[in-house]
C-alpha cells in the first residue's frame, strides 16, 4: 500500500477529536511530501539533526513535532519553529526550552514524558517526580514554556493487557495534571503498534511511524 493509502486508512478509523502525528524518523522529504499531500501536517521526528533540515526544506505549513529524547544544548536549534516538544523529563531541559522560547519571542508547548513501561531503558519522569517538579517555585518561573499535557510509552510486548493497564495508569496520571493545570489537554500516547489501545484508555494523540511509511531499515 501506498503512504496516502496507510494514511487514509488510519484516519478513517481515528475518531475526530484525536490528533494524528505522523512520525517521519529516516524517512525521506519525497516520502514526508506524499503524506503531506494527502492532508497531512503534523509531523514528528526524534532527532534534531534530521528535523532542522526537514524543517528547512518542506512546506512552512507543517506542523514539526519533536518526539526523541533531547539534550538540553541542542534545543536552541529547534526553538524558533518547533510546536510541540512530548519528551521533557527534567528541569535542566525545562529552563533550556524556555531560555530558547524567550530567546525568539514566543511560548514552546511542551509534554512531560512519563516513565510507563517496564524496561529500564525508556526516559520519563515518574508520578511523583511529575509533581515535585510541577511544585517547584523554579518551574513557576518559567514564563515562556507552556505545559500542554503528558506523554509515555508502553512496554514494547504482546501483553496487551499489560499494555492496557500501563496506558490507563497514564491517564490517571493525566487526569491528575488536568486537575492542577487546566490548559493542559493533550495526552501522546500509542504508537503503530498499540494506538487502539491508547485510543480506549484516553489518549488523545496518536504517534504513527511505521503504520504510514512502512518499516524502517534503521
Ligand atoms: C518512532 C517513534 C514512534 C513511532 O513508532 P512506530 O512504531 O513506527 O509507529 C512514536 N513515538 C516515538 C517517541 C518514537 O520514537
Amino acid at each position: 500500500m501506498s503512504i496516502k493509502n496507510n494514511l487514509l486508512k488510519i484516519l478513517d478509523h481515528l475518531p475526530k477529536d484525536i490528533s494524528l502525528v505522523a512520525v517521519s524518523k529516516t524517512k525521506t522529504n519525497a516520502e514526508i511530501l506524499e503524506a503531506y499531500e494527502a492532508g497531512q501536517r503534523i509531523f514528528g521526528e526524534n532527532k534534531i539533526q534530521e528535523l532542522v533540515p526537514k524543517w528547512n526544506e518542506l512546506p512552512k505549513d507543517i506542523e514539526w513535532h519533536m518526539v526523541g529524547h533531547m539534550q538540553s544544548n541542542k534545543v536552541k536549534y529547534i526553538g524558533e519553529f518547533v510546536s510541540l516538544i512530548h519528551s521533557v523529563d527534567s528541569l535542566k531541559l525545562l529552563k533550556e526550552i524556555n531560555k530558547q522560547g524567550l530567546k525568539n519571542d514566543r511560548q514552546i508547548n511542551c509534554l512531560l514524558q512519563i516513565h510507563i513501561a517496564q524496561e529500564q531503558t525508556k526516559f520519563g519522569l515518574n508520578e511523583a517526580e511529575l509533581f515535585e517538579l510541577l511544585d517547584l517555585e523554579e518551574f513557576g518561573n518559567l514564563k515562556n514554556v507552556t505545559i500542554k499535557g503528558l506523554m509515555g510509552m508502553a512496554t514494547f510486548t504482546d501483553d496487551t493487557e499489560q499494555i492496557r493497564k500501563e496506558f490507563s495508569y497514564l491517564n490517571s496520571i493525566y487526569l491528575k495534571l488536568k486537575s492542577k493545570i487546566p490548559e493542559a489537554n493533550l495526552l501522546s500516547m500509542g504508537m503503530s503498534g498499540d494506538y487502539k489501545i491508547a485510543i480506549e484508555e484516553g489518549s488523545t494523540m496518536v504517534r504513527i511511524g511505521s503504520s504510514i511509511f512502512g518499516v524502517r531499515n534503521n
